[in-house]
């Protein structure tokens, strides 16, 4: 995995260091030697990673640390603070600063690399997302605080120690409902239920807790929960293999409460940003499909599901039809009740239209009144039937303009069959000229094309 990582420390001599190992392994690397400088670089750089000094003369760590994480330019790439010292209070204070992470010097080279890569592992997931939101919009839920005006976080603790699960359990931030289980099997069943982080004792020695975490990796419905592990300080092997399993943060026993709840914190924000990039996505998603007035598919998206069908039909699939239905003398309804009364009959229209489809048919608003039905399965006589359906249901009761003021409304409709090795274009046309029929006979009509050019 190649990435450019940014090394921050004011000793030269300690960058060359880092820059060495880094570059060893293919990494990119980048430098600055003040806090200053971090902002300006990481801007201009884009960083995946920032390794970042404690102990820096003018502006430390933390205060640089917590500008990263202020900028929205800045404030997605995951920081590892690199530090001299092993203080409890220093690690909390840096996780409080926004740190993703803790390396302690003199740094241990296998530790680093399995950091890196995990953090780069997420990194490229968030980057994904990001990239397809097309904005950064949502920078700012990674500084919220978690539990704020939203549903309350769930976490499960897996531990065979009771006393410990419980103890963790109780290290969570205020906001969180927490469960625990000493159980594996049901631990796994608890984490594919609404969870949001995970903890896994990795020093029970009553069960496999790295087994546990490649589960729970490998298992779609679990695959992006956060997990935190629990090891033992001197286990480097285990922390390291973690790390590769996918866990995102390690903490070290015995596990001190306030770093529990810092790094517990940190999950839950990068979970919730990630849920939020995720739904905005499928929000966008929904939106570029979807006519906004109706609800109904729009022009483009209907286009394209008629060119597949139109494909699996001339490769021997079943037949296709297709409708085009456009309301009679509209513009006179516009003209009566303006143009918001228009609108009403457009989307009345969209519920009748909808009651009537079969579940396979596809309905578009395809311009301004007028609509495409496609009917993968059905052959003409079926979509001529469908059509006279649709047909009555409109003319059948008038429709609400708004304000308890109705109006009749009736619609003309064209339709064909797809003919062997006919493009949707030709269909479309078709039907096109089915509809200039039905309206020239006198409107509140149905005409099919016939079935042979
Ligand atoms: P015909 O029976 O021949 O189809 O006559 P028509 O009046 O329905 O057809 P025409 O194409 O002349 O007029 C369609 C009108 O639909 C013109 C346009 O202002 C109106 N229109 C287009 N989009 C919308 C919309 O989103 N809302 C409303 N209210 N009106 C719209
Ligand atoms: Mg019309
Ligand atoms: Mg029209």
């Amino acid at each position: 995995m190649s990435a450019r990582i940014l090394v921050v420390d004011d000793q030269p001599a300690n960058v060359r260091l880092l820059e060495a190992k880094l570059q060893a392994e293919y990494f990119d690397v980048c430098t600055a030697v003040d806090g200053f400088a971090v902002i300006e670089v990481a801007k201009a750089e884009q960083p995946d990673l920032i390794l970042l000094d404690v102990m820096m003369p003018g502006m430390d760590g933390y205060e640089t640390c917590r500008l990263l994480k202020d900028e929205p330019r800045t404030r997605h790439i995951p920081v590892v603070m690199v530090t001299a010292l092993d203080q409890r209070d220093d690690r909390i204070r840096g996780l409080e600063s926004g740190a993703d992470d803790f390396l302690t010097k003199p740094i241990d080279d296998v530790t680093l690399f399995a950091r890196v890569r995990s953090l780069l592992r997420l990194k490229a997931v968030l980057d994904e997302l990001r990239h397809r939101e097309c904005s950064d919009a949502l920078s700012h839920v990674m500084a919220e605080p978690i539990g704020e005006g939203e549903s309350v976080s769930q976490a499960v603790v897996i531990s065979a120690d009771a006393r410990a699960a419980t103890r963790y359990a109780a290290a969570m931030p205020a906001q969180v409902r927490t469960q625990v289980e000493t159980n594996p099997v049901k631990g796994i069943e608890a984490a594919r239920g609404q969870v949001d982080l995970l903890v896994i004792d990795l020093t029970s020695p009553g069960f496999d807790g790295l087994r546990l975490c490649a589960r729970i990796r490998s298992d779609a419905a679990t695959r992006q929960l956060p997990i935190i592990a629990v090891v033992n300080p001197g286990d480097v092997a285990t922390a390291v293999r973690a790390l590769d399993l996918g866990v995102n943060d390690i903490i070290h026993r015995p596990v001190d409460a306030g770093e529990m709840m810092a790094r517990a914190t940190t999950q839950l924000r990068r979970k919730r940003y990630a849920d939020r990039l995720r739904n905005q996505l499928d929000e966008s998603l929904e939106m570029a499909i979807t006519d906004p007035l109706t609800g109904l598919h729009n022009r483009r998206y209907i286009a394209s599901r008629l060119h597949q069908a139109i494909e699996s039909s001339n490769h021997g699939g079943a037949p296709v039809s297709l409708l085009i239905a456009d309301i009679d003398h509209f513009k006179s309804i516009n003209d009566r009740f303006g143009h918001e009364g228009g609108d009403y009959v457009l989307r009345g229209f969209a519920e009748r239209l909808l009651r009537d489809l079969r579940a396979l048919d596809l309905a578009a608003r395809y311009g301004g009144e007028e609509f495409v039905i496609v009917m993968p399965g059905a052959g003409l006589a079926e979509a001529r039937a469908a059509s006279e359906r649709l047909r009555a249901s409109i003319a059948s009761e008038p429709f609400r303009v708004g304000d308890g003021q109705t109006t009749p409304v009736t619609v003309s409709i064209g339709c064909a069959q797809a003919m062997a090795g006919e493009t949707a274009e030709s269909l479309l046309r078709r039907a096109d000229e089915a509809l200039y029929i039905a309206k020239g006979e006198g409107r509140n009509r149905v005409e099919a094309a016939p079935a042979a050019a």
